[in-house]
């Protein structure tokens, strides 16, 4: 089976993981703030918090911008559940905006209807949750213009996109955004096995995410409410977690990021060959916007259905019967169970329907070969039965 995506270890990583072991700290030591000064430097975001994953990232992002009841979370109905859920778990109101044709990203256009007529329904969202799917950016200048006039705030979830660009500048230095967040999950870019960061420039927020993700607890004195009683004193000043990265996870990312650009440029070749490939066959490639320098975390065809002699089901099965790990990305969230009981309808969000009715995500990763890839397409010709 060639799968859809798989990590790439090498020895300089397993040597970073076994130091740790032989070393006096397996959490909360050195190793974890060396990740985080590289991934800020890498992107150029003033602060960096490493957590164990980016749906942690995503809840204590929310906690930290003051969502909670009453409030409400927009996110694009295409995306991993864990986009939305952080709303749920603050206590939030969940919404969706539907997709852009041609990116497949949270379309702008209808952001701004939907924002325009929630304003007057006195029903604006505080948060929006931007996600680059695929790791192709959303139009955050566009978004942005949008926050500041309708007054939320947004978060990027750049789990897919690490080492892209938007606007020729690294994903992740939040110039249009609140916050933006990584996975590190092994399908993703890079990897920790589980793992997940914010980033932000703004100190309070830095600060606020550092208390969440470690039990609201702080031996700094300035963020105490009363002097020390003493030198072993620590004060639980808010409500947090546990969702700490070890040094383990981080010196496998400190590792892994030395390799980022290369993967992202081998990923990109990959794509653009799959472009040249797939060009006479029915299917739709992904567009990409002049200002997006993808991560290409994911490459997703649409078949042209109309013209195909197969349905999108009999396609998909064709392929992983042909031992190709084709996957789909994503069910709408809004068509979960969980989120059919809250009262939507598969039909609210079209644009995301036709998507989720055509799309199908072929294997891509940086290690994978051009004959493994000329392989998909072959199987792919196949399915389609244009051999
Ligand atoms: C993978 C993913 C997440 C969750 O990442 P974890 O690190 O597994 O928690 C969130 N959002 C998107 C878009 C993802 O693809």
């Amino acid at each position: 089976m060639i799968p859809y995506g798989r990590q790439d270890i090498q020895q300089q990583d397993i040597e970073a993981v076994l130091e740790v072991l032989r070393s006096d700290f397996l959490t909360q030591g050195p190793v974890v703030p060396r990740f985080e000064q590289a991934v800020a430097e890498k992107t150029g975001a003033t602060h960096a918090l490493a957590v164990n994953s980016a749906t942690s990232a995503l809840h204590i992002a929310c906690l930290a911008l003051g969502l909670g009841e009453g409030d409400r979370l927009w996110t694009s109905p295409v995306t991993f559940v864990a986009s939305a859920n952080c709303g749920l778990y603050c206590g939030a109101k969940v919404d969706f905006v539907d997709i852009d044709p041609r990116t497949y990203n949270l379309c702008p256009e209808a952001l701004e209807s939907k924002l325009e007529q929630a304003k007057q329904e006195g029903r604006l969202p505080k948060v929006v949750v931007a996600v680059h799917l695929c790791g192709q950016p959303c139009d955050m200048q566009a978004i942005h213009a949008l926050a500041q006039r309708y007054g939320f705030r947004v978060i990027e979830d750049a789990s897919h996109a690490i080492g892209g660009k938007y606007q020729d500048e690294y994903i992740g230095n939040c110039r249009y955004s609140d916050i933006t967040i990584f996975s590190f999950h092994p399908v993703k870019i890079i990897t920790t096995a589980e793992g997940g960061m914010a980033l932000t420039n703004d100190d309070q927020l830095a600060q606020r995410m550092n208390l969440l993700r470690s039990h609201g607890v702080t031996r700094d004195p300035e963020l105490m409410t009363h002097e020390a009683d003493g030198p072993w004193y620590y004060q639980q000043v808010d409500l947090g977690f546990n969702y700490r990265m070890t040094e383990l996870q981080a010196a496998l990312g400190v590792s892994q990021l030395e390799r980022l650009d290369d993967y992202v440029a081998q990923r990109n070749a990959l794509a653009e060959r799959y472009d040249n490939l797939l060009a006479e066959l029915p299917v739709t490639t992904p567009w990409q916007h002049p200002d997006s320098y993808s991560g290409r975390h994911l490459y997703v065809i649409r078949l042209k259905l109309d013209i195909v002699g197969v349905s999108h089901r009999q396609a998909f099965e064709s392929l992983r019967e042909q031992g190709i790990g084709v996957n789909l990305h994503y069910i709408p969230v809004h068509t979960q169970p969980y989120y059919q009981a809250m009262g939507f309808q598969p039909d609210d969000f079209p644009e995301a329907q036709r998507y989720y009715a055509e799309a199908i995500s072929l294997p891509l990763y940086p290690t994978m070969s051009t004959a493994q890839q000329d392989e998909v397409v072959s199987a792919l010709q196949q399915a389609l039965e244009v051999a």
